[in-house]
């Protein structure tokens, strides 16, 4: 289905021009997809009351209709379009923490369409923070499901050239609002069990959400699996939490230990790659670089160490340059677990399906 003409449209992150907005929101309503830029990565947006519009969806990106979808309003109280039964918590998170990049998983409301929720009894819901993302919504006068407007597997985008490359011709409108600023999708927070539960860590810190639900659940270890199957008869809890969801083209490892012990393992690794005629990429932190000047390997700096949102904000991008750029390997070093470095972890273990050093 590589036949449409897909159409970038620039658009002011800060002041998006309404004239364009209610150009996307009319394709939206007429059951078409438009892709937008979030505060997390971008969102390929389709209604979610209209089932045949968001059927799209998974036509575009090559995704199973187990995957479920979220649903983005832009207000609170439009909840109650989408959810049923919520609870207090609910809305007090909602209350703190939106707009913003966290997820609740709530019961879902009686006019959610079934392939949204790949026929789950639950639904999943956020408010986005971006002013294109809210004024879209706004102007559809609807919810939005948007999955990342990325093909099935691959790296979110974080900026519409990503977009482009992965949904050329899938997909007619893409709103281009320059680079993501938080560039790790939203955390996903389960209310729906018996205690509530991170389902999948992102830009809601652990520790923020702990700040209103102190019995909140971090998200559970997952024993690196290089193959993972997906069923699709069965919706997945959590289809995000698969190891290889996020996956770059060429093979990547994840090097863990204290930065010496990085730097030296990976240095070695790089070394022993090129030796045999391999070209290598790796993506370090801007302390590293000076091991790594004169190495030969590509080199991809995603910040300091100690600055979290920087480099969740540059990690998807930096994936991508070194996988577009011929390596045929990529390796990663890894970072602190506080703060977003929750999700950096969890996005670098699913890019590198769980292939860590020392094994
Ligand atoms: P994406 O926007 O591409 O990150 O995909 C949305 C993700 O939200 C899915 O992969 C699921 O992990 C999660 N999700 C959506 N709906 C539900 C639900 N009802 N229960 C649990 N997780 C969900
Ligand atoms: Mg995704």
């Amino acid at each position: 289905m590589n036949d449409m003409q897909t159409e970038v449209l620039p658009v002011d992150p800060i002041h998006p021009d309404p004239a364009i907005i209610a150009r996307a929101a009319e394709l939206l309503r007429s059951e078409q997809l438009v892709v937008f830029p979030t505060e997390t990565v971008y969102g390929l947006g389709a209604d979610a009351l209209q089932a045949h519009a968001v059927e799209k969806i998974f036509a575009a990106k090559g995704r199973p209709h187990s995957d479920p979808l979220i649903a983005h309003i832009a207000d609170e109280h439009d909840l109650e379009k989408v959810a049923s039964n919520i609870p207090t918590i609910a809305w007090k998170l909602a209350h703190t923490f939106w707009p913003g990049p966290l997820t609740l998983i709530l019961p879902a409301g009686p006019h959610i369409p079934h392939v949204v929720t790949a026929g789950l009894a639950t639904v999943a819901v956020r408010m986005p923070r971006h002013p294109v993302a809210l004024a879209l919504i706004r102007a559809t006068g609807s919810p939005i499901a948007a999955p990342s407007a990325n093909r099935f597997m691959h790296v979110s985008p974080t900026t519409a050239q990503h977009v482009l490359s992965d949904l050329s011709g899938r997909v007619p409108l893409i709103l281009d609002g320059g680079s993501c600023t938080v560039g790790v999708e939203s955390t996903i927070l389960d209310l729906c069990g018996d205690i509530p539960t991170i389902l999948r860590p992102g830009g809601t810190s652990l520790e923020a959400l702990r700040t209103q639900l102190p019995t909140v659940q971090a998200p559970t270890r997952r024993a690196p699996q290089h193959k993972e199957r997906h069923d699709e008869q069965q919706a997945l809890k959590a289809p995000g939490q698969m190891l290889i969801h996020y996956s770059p083209s060429v093979p990547a490892f994840l090097f863990e230990g204290t930065s010496e012990m990085i730097r030296a393992t990976m240095l070695a690794e790089v070394q022993r790659r090129q030796a045999q005629g391999e070209r290598v990429g790796i993506l370090i932190a801007d302390e590293d670089l000076a091991t790594f000047q004169e190495s030969g390997a590509l080199i991809y700096t995603l910040g300091r160490t100690n600055e979290p949102e920087q480099i969740a904000a540059r990690l998807f991008a930096g994936l991508r340059v070194l996988e577009e750029s011929g390596v045929q390997v990529i390796l990663c070093r890894s970072f602190s677990e506080q703060g977003l470095g929750l999700a950096i972890r969890d996005r670098l273990l699913k890019a590198t399906g769980g292939k860590v050093f020392p094994a």
